[in-house]
């Protein structure tokens, strides 16, 4: 429905999850689409589906909370397709790699969930704006979560480093207003990915309940999202026809939260 033809795509932790099906989106609706994460066989995987169904795609291997990654991988977009119109904040840590409460909780666990959920899409942001500016165009949206306008029981580090996202998406995007940039955030709820399942493994063992019986309460229209549910949000949001959406934060969330 929405054409991104000629527009260049960058997509971080874009190898799986939710990443993986906004990059595949954006493809089929015609952007080229620089991914990035740490896997190459991931990676390689999208690159081959979005090849495959014609369109045009360029992984880019790279740890993001490395010093120097963030602007190495957009040196390596402007040298093989170009400065990014679009960018897609996604890759990002769950609380569910170290879950405790903030009376326990692991200070380096902290600091890794700012840097990788907060710091690099601040430095990207940073990064593509002079080229953004000078087209006149770009699109920024940041994959927040439920949990940047709500708690996450034993996941302050996330929890904190989402609803930082939505302060930087909407102070951003009221810096850049008036140049044709708009930036806005999606906030999903529980979706069917990796770092969900194993959320649901460590919320299944602390409720004494089976994984099917907490992925079937996990929301008003019942059970998960899958990552394509998110997807045709992140192409909108992209699209031209979006020009006067700015510093939104969208739930995509089966009726969790409902403000
Ligand atoms: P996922 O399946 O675990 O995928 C995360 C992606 O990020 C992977 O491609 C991963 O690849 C990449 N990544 C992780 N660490 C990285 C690093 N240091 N450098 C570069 N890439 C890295 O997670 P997901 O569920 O799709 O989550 C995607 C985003 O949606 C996250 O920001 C998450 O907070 C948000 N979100 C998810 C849910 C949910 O329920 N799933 C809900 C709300 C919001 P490598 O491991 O290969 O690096």
């Amino acid at each position: 429905m929405f054409s991104l033809q000629n527009r260049i795509a960058l997509v971080t932790g874009a190898g799986r999850g939710i990443g993986r099906a906004i990059a595949i989106a954006l493809a089929q609706a015609g952007a080229k689409v620089g991914i990035t994460a740490r896997t190459a066989a991931e990676l390689d995987e999208v690159v081959n589906t979005i090849q495959k169904s014609g369109g045009h795609a360029l992984a880019i291997a790279a740890d993001l909370v490395q010093k120097d990654a963030p602007a190495k991988v957009l040196d390596q977009m402007a040298a093989k397709l170009g400065p990014v119109d679009i960018l897609v904040n996604n890759a990002g840590i769950g609380s569910s790699s170290d879950p405790k409460p903030v009376a326990d909780f692991n200070d380096d666990f902290w600091e890794l969930t700012l840097l990788l959920n907060l710091t690099v899409p601040y430095k990207l942001s940073k990064a593509v704006l002079p080229a953004m500016r000078k087209h006149g165009w770009g699109r920024i949206i940041n994959i927040a979560s439920i949990n940047g306008k709500m708690p996450s029981l034993h996941g302050a580090a996330y929890a904190a480093s989402k609803h930082g996202l939505l302060g930087l998406t909407r102070t951003l995007a009221l810096e850049v207003a008036k140049e044709g940039v708009t930036v806005n955030a999606i906030c999903p709820g529980p979706v069917h990915t990796l770092m969900n399942d194993k959320r649901l493994e460590y919320d299944a063992k602390r409720r004494g309940i089976t994984f099917a019986e907490v992925e079937r309460s996990m929301t008003p229209i019942g059970g998960r999202l899958e990552p394509d549910d998110i997807a045709p949000m992140a192409v909108y949001l992209a699209s031209t026809e979006a020009r006067m959406v700015t510093g939104q934060a969208y739930n995509v969330c089966g009726g969790v939260l409902l403000y």
